[in-house]
């Protein structure tokens, strides 16, 4: 059936109010406007930043509000003046949207969109929302969505991908792995033959082993409270990993002792502002610090 045009009905998760779980409900999706794209999502991850909302009752105050911005999925219809992508492509979603014409858009040494200011309005350009969800307008999270069946975003905020690429891989390109792997590759410049400590072993953790053992490093600690996640940050890369609590020294010390003058570049990936903000310069002789924390 062509849904071109027409209001779809379908499922999302709604985060009705602070402190709530989210909700499987049926909404509506208007179509796209000016410069708008409704995708179908068929794979979505689940970030840590959407843990951190949902369990800070502060961290915004856009309610109801569909969540997710780790997204894959094929463009069901095009808005007008959309010239980048068409209906059946298949496309990631961008938390970071790319204008392309803003300064910072234009400087290649970074990419911090203006436009993103506008997304945690959580409405659309027009100063609306596509979503509605028992009569009731629902807020867009991220200018992304993707907690639902059908989303409608800005264009900036999608690009085309590979149209054998699988989905439910491909989704983590849209955040977890582009931030990580970013973080080693492209801020902090990690040598080969140097030695790095990543806190924090989830999406973004993992993602920084990928780049730190893509760029040569020669040893590289994870370190995590949850052991379980040891196996897989080896499967991609992790030289040695730790548990914090196995240890009665400070972990800054643990690192020192283990690599005999500290390591050369550190990330935080668990979202802790603590982590940062603590021992690092007692730590290493040349110490980075790579906090990828979203000030929501
Ligand atoms: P995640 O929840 O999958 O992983 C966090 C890991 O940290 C877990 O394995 C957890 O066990 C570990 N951890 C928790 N407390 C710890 C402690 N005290 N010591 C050591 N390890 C500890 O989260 P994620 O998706 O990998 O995201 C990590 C952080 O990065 C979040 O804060 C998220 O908001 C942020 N993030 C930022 C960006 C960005 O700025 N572009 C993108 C994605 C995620
Ligand atoms: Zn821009």
């Amino acid at each position: 059936m062509n849904t071109t045009g027409k209001v779809i009905r379908c499922r999302a998760a709604i985060h009705w109010k602070p402190g709530a779980p989210l909700a499987i409900e049926e909404i509506e999706v208007a179509p796209p406007k000016a410069k708008e794209v409704r995708i179908k999502i068929v794979a979505t991850g689940l970030c840590g930043t959407e843990m951190k909302m949902l369990a800070n009752p502060n961290s915004h105050n856009n309610y109801p509000i569909i969540l997710g911005h780790e997204g894959a999925g094929i463009v069901e219809s095009v808005g007008q003046g959309v010239s980048t992508v068409k209906t059946g492509d298949k496309v990631i979603t961008l938390f970071l949207p790319q204008c392309g014409e803003c300064a910072s858009c234009l400087n290649p040494g970074g990419n911090f969109c203006v436009q993103f200011k506008q997304s945690k309005t959580g409405l659309m350009s027009d100063g609306t929302s596509r979503f509605t969800c028992k009569g009731k307008p629902v807020y867009h999270f991220g200018n992304t969505s993707t907690f639902s069946e059908y989303t409608v975003i800005k264009e900036i905020s999608v690009t085309k991908i590979d149209a054998v690429a699988p989905l439910e891989k491909v989704c983590l390109i849209s955040c977890g792995f582009s931030t990580g792997y970013g973080a080693a590759i492209t801020t902090a410049k990690v040598t080969p033959g140097s030695s790095c400590a990543v806190f924090g072993l989830g999406g973004v953790g993992l993602s920084v082993i990928m780049g730190c053992k893509a760029a040569g490093a020669a040893r590289i600690i994870g370190v995590d409270i949850n052991k379980d996640k040891f196996e897989k940050a080896k499967e991609v890369g992790a030289t040695d990993c730790i548990n914090p609590q196995d240890f009665e020294k400070p972990i800054q010390e643990v690192l020192f002792d283990m690599t005999g003058a500290g390591v050369e570049f550190c990330f935080e990936a668990i979202g802790n502002p603590a982590t940062v903000a603590g021992k690092a310069e007692r730590t290493s002789l040349n110490w980075f610090l790579i906090t990828w924390q979203r000030s929501l």
